[in-house]
């Protein structure tokens, strides 16, 4: 603890100058996933399973305010980004790792270590959607953060992480997605997903493969494109603060703190 302490202060030194140009870069590819990964895919995949409307709604809305809300996204600021609790927020959240030295793993036991404890908890009765989706989160980051760690996070690479860029690792995060979904589902409502995976899967190929400049345009193609395969609308993505399902969402927060956090 001690000497973590100590190559935290000096590394806080050495990255205060560089936090302005760090965190210009953040934007740009912490948030690449937002809209099309993190809110339509997970919504998608929760309604081909046979989740609720509510119940997808809300999965997908707690994975994506995890990019959103101060208390829980990676810290843009430049007096947030090398702070101790920004740095164990990224570990937590968004490069899952059992220590901020470990680089990320796709799909390592850490990466699914949230999500596994909501379900574990839904098996008891306690079926908490927004603590899934949370925990879905990081299981996601874990394929677009792997090879990266929580310190530096994905700031060294200029990159953006759009799906089409990597297909096949978008295509493999997608399937994590909706295993893990089927799992949830037996544990929350004792019933497995409602489609089989095959099926679901062509249409995420196509999806996975859309083309386009800018985030926000690749997310209005995402939105048409789920959108035409539900047959319906998808509900507009809250970014409010002061949603409110988002004091649930913060008392979710501190219990991942308090159950897998380390002490600051
Ligand atoms: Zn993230």
């Amino acid at each position: 603890m001690f000497h973590e302490e100590v190559f935290m202060t000096r590394l806080g030194k050495i990255l205060s100058g560089w936090a302005i140009t760090l965190s210009a870069l953040m934007p740009l590819t912490s948030a690449a996933y937002l809209v099309p990964v993190h809110y339509q895919l997970t919504y998608l995949v929760a309604q081909d399973c046979g989740l609720s409307d509510e119940e997808s709604a809300t999965i997908a809305w707690a994975n994506s305010f995890t990019d959103i809300h101060p208390d829980a996204s990676p810290g843009v600021r430049p007096n947030q980004w090398t702070k101790p609790r920004y740095i164990e927020i990224r570990r937590l959240f968004h490069f899952p790792s059992s220590n901020i030295h470990e680089k990320v793993e796709r799909n390592s036991s850490r990466a699914r270590l949230i999500c596994e404890f909501a379900c574990e908890n839904a098996a008891t009765g306690e079926i908490d959607p927004i603590l899934l989706g949370m925990g879905m989160h990081g299981l996601q980051d874990s394929f677009s953060h792997e090879g990266y760690g929580p310190i530096f996070g994905h700031a060294t690479s200029q990159k953006p992480d759009y799906p089409f860029l990597r297909p096949e690792l978008a295509e493999e995060m997608a399937e994590v997605t909706w295993n893990m979904l089927d799992l949830w589902s037996l544990k929350a409502h004792g019933i497995p997903c409602r489609n089989i995976w095959p099926v679901v899967r062509d249409d995420l190929a196509v999806l996975i493969r859309l083309r386009a400049d800018r985030q926000d345009e690749l997310g209005e193609l995402w939105k048409s494109e789920v959108e035409r395969l539900l047959g319906k609308e998808v509900p507009v993505l809250s970014r409010r603060l002061d949603d409110p399902r988002a004091p649930a969402y913060l008392k979710n927060v501190e219990r991942v703190f308090n159950s897998f956090g380390m002490a600051l």
